[in-house]
């Protein structure tokens, strides 16, 4: 018998279904219109990620897993990125990231980590060719993305010409970000959508989503929409030795970069920063869903490499959601 005859029926049957539910799941989530909570989406995935451990025959190409995002929708124009654009991996605890520290550290000599926010936002893709911006769009499931560079030049913030006399532009410069609603204007926008009789959204991720991807762009310019930048993909006429290098250079050129992130040398140092935006996760003025992790140093970026859909070089540590629930023994009834 081959591996794959030894999954119990209802292991592969649970399979089956988990696949399909969470491919569901990540279509309406990146159209802007989840059903369910990231908490659930995670808890999903989980049990997924569980079973093709157990059963490593199950893990196909085709698998939530495997993948990134989700498949493009017709709405807008097929681009292929000229670099994939990765997820990220997740620690949801302290020792879920110790274990991450140590896997990279038996690999590599690492000497510095770059720690930054997670935004809770959409992952867009801006390509400057000579300094100019030609084209933005969606992660889509990593390797195809959507065409939303007319919604993306409405965006105040990105500028339409990178570079300066004293930082020229490189030839070509594949830049990554995440745009998102910052909170006060969340609230102002559902304020506006409800005196129009609209419908308001859930939360400003969704906002964000449900904004970028207007096929009128005369809609996306009036939601305030902003944008930081957190890497790159294909570049030329540029080397960069450091993350930290990367984000010197792009905010030297004009791009929005975020001044929250920090260069730590010790573990401690990163808990430290790890715990300090636990205490103040609503300090930033956008939504943030955990702090990300990455070696700091390039080379040694390379030398850790990734998986299918993720690097080995970066983590996400992910916060406990925020669910607002009713508690029951709250509710007094009178009788
Ligand atoms: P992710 O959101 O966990 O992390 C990867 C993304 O984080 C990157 O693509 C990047 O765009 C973003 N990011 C934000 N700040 C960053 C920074 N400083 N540096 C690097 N990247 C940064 O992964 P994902 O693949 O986008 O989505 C998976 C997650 O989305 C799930 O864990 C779940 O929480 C949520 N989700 C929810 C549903 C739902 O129905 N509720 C469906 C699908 C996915």
């Amino acid at each position: 018998p081959t591996a794959d005859d030894r999954v119990p029926a209802e292991v592969r049957e649970r399979h089956t279904q988990l696949c399909q539910e969470l491919d569901d799941h990540s279509y309406r989530y990146y159209m802007g219109r989840p059903i369910v909570s990231d908490a659930e989406y995670d808890t999903l995935m989980r049990e997924l990620s569980g079973i093709e451990a157990h059963y490593p025959s199950l893990i196909t190409r085709d698998s939530p897993t495997q993948k990134v995002g989700a498949p493009v929708s017709v709405d807008f124009a097929p681009v292929e990125h000229l670099e994939r654009m990765q997820s990220l991996d997740n620690a949801f605890s302290a020792e879920e990231f110790e274990a991450w520290v140590q896997r990279v550290e038996a690999e590599a000599p690492i000497d510095a980590y770059l720690c930054e926010l997670k935004i809770d936002g959409l992952a867009v893709d801006l390509v400057y060719e000579q300094g100019r911006l030609v084209r933005a769009a969606t992660r889509g499931d990593g390797r195809v993305g959507e065409d939303i560079t007319l919604n993306v030049r409405t965006i105040a913030g990105i500028p339409e010409r990178i570079g300066t006399s004293a930082r020229a532009a490189p030839e070509l410069l594949e830049v990554r970000g995440e745009v998102f609603l910052p909170g006060a204007e969340f609230d102002e926008l559902n304020a506006r959508l409800a005196d129009e009789g609209k419908a308001p959204f859930a939360n400003p991720r969704n906002g964000a989503a449900g904004s970028l991807r207007q096929k009128d762009p005369r809609i996306t310019a009036t939601r305030p929409l902003r944008m930081l930048v957190h890497g790159v993909g294909a570049h030329a006429g540029v080397e960069f030795t450091h993350q930290s290098h990367v984000y010197d250079l792009l905010r030297e050129w004009g791009l929005p970069v975020s001044d929250r992130y920090r260069v730590l040398s010790t573990r401690g140092g990163v808990r430290d920063y790890i715990d300090y935006y636990t205490e103040h996760r609503h300090d930033p003025e956008y939504e943030i869903d955990g702090v990300v992790i990455k070696v700091d140093d390039v080379s040694l970026q390379r030398r850790l490499g990734s998986t299918s859909r993720a690097p080995r070089w970066a983590i996400a540590y992910k916060y406990p959601p925020e669910e607002v629930t009713t508690r029951l023994t709250d509710i007094r009834v009178n009788v």
